[in-house]
C-alpha cells in the first residue's frame, strides 16, 4: 500500500479506529514522566511516585508531584495532531473511536468525544471512597488533596499506576472498535507498549487497513499495512489533506 491508497482506504472508511501515545502530545511541549524529574524530584524513579505503594506511603508527595504535571498540561494546547483528529471525528461520526494511552486531556480539549482515555487523566481525580470522578479546579485555585463533591471522601489521581489495570470497559470499547474498524491509526506509540499491538492486530485479522504514523520504525511497522515516518501532525495532514 502506497499513501495514496492510504488517503483513498480512510476517506471511503466507515468505521474508523485510532490509538494514540505520548508522539501525539512531544509537538505541544508536553514534558515526558521524565523530562518533569528535574531539581527536587530529580532523586525520585517514576515508580516512586506513579504507584498505589507510593501513594499509600506518601500522598502529599505524590499529590505534589501529580499537581506539577496537571500546571504541565494545563499551560500547554492542543497542536494540530490534535485538531485534525477531532476533525476526523466530525467526518466519520458514529463510525469513529479514540483511544489514547496519554494522560494529558489534551484530545477532549481540542473537542474529541468519542474518545476513551486507558491510562486516566491528570486534569481529574477519583475518589478513594465511591469512585466518583471530579475535574480538578483551576491550577491556580488547586490545593492538593482534593475532596469528593459526593461523598466528601479524599480523592487520588485519576491515573493508572505501575501495577494497575488498565480500566477494563475502555479497553473492551478499544477492542470492539479496532475489531470493527474498517481502518485503524496508530499514532505516535512504539507498539511495544500494550495493548497497541493486540489492538493493531484486531483490525488486521479481520481484513481491516492499519496505517502507522511515527517518526521512527517501530516493532509493529513490519507487520502493519502502511507507516507514514512523520510527526503526528505532519502525517494526518499528508493523510487527511495530502
Ligand atoms: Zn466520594
Amino acid at each position: 500500500m502506497n499513501l495514496s491508497d492510504a488517503r483513498l482506504a480512510l476517506r471511503d472508511a466507515r468505521r474508523v479506529a485510532v490509538l494514540t501515545g505520548a508522539g501525539i502530545s512531544a509537538e505541544s511541549g508536553i514534558p515526558t514522566f521524565r523530562d518533569a524529574q528535574t531539581g527536587h524530584w530529580a532523586r525520585f524513579k517514576p515508580e516512586d511516585l506513579a504507584s498505589p505503594d507510593a501513594y499509600y506511603r506518601y500522598p502529599a508527595l505524590v499529590w505534589e508531584w501529580y499537581a506539577g504535571r496537571y500546571r504541565d498540561v494545563m499551560a500547554a494546547t492542543p497542536n494540530a495532531g490534535h485538531e485534525l483528529l477531532a476533525r476526523l471525528e466530525r467526518e466519520k461520526g458514529d463510525g469513529y473511536f479514540l483511544a489514547t494511552q496519554n494522560v494529558d486531556g489534551l484530545h477532549a480539549r481540542a473537542g474529541s468525544e468519542r474518545l476513551v482515555e486507558l491510562h486516566g487523566n491528570l486534569t481529574t481525580a477519583r475518589c478513594e471512597v465511591c469512585a466518583h470522578i471530579d475535574a480538578l479546579p483551576a491550577p491556580a485555585d488547586f490545593v492538593p488533596p482534593p475532596v469528593c463533591s459526593r461523598c466528601g471522601g479524599r480523592m487520588r489521581p485519576n491515573i493508572v499506576w505501575f501495577s494497575e489495570f488498565l480500566p477494563e470497559q475502555a479497553l473492551e470499547a478499544a477492542s470492539d472498535a479496532f475489531t470493527a474498524a474498517d481502518v485503524a491509526l496508530i499514532i505516535g506509540t512504539s507498539g511495544v507498549v500494550y495493548p497497541a499491538a493486540g489492538l493493531a492486530f484486531e483490525t488486521l485479522e479481520r481484513g481491516g487497513t492499519v496505517i502507522e504514523i511515527n517518526p521512527d520504525e517501530t516493532d509493529l511497522t513490519p507487520r502493519l499495512s502502511f507507516s507514514l515516518r512523520e510527526t503526528a501532525s505532519r502525517g494526518l495532514a499528508a493523510l487527511m489533506d495530502g
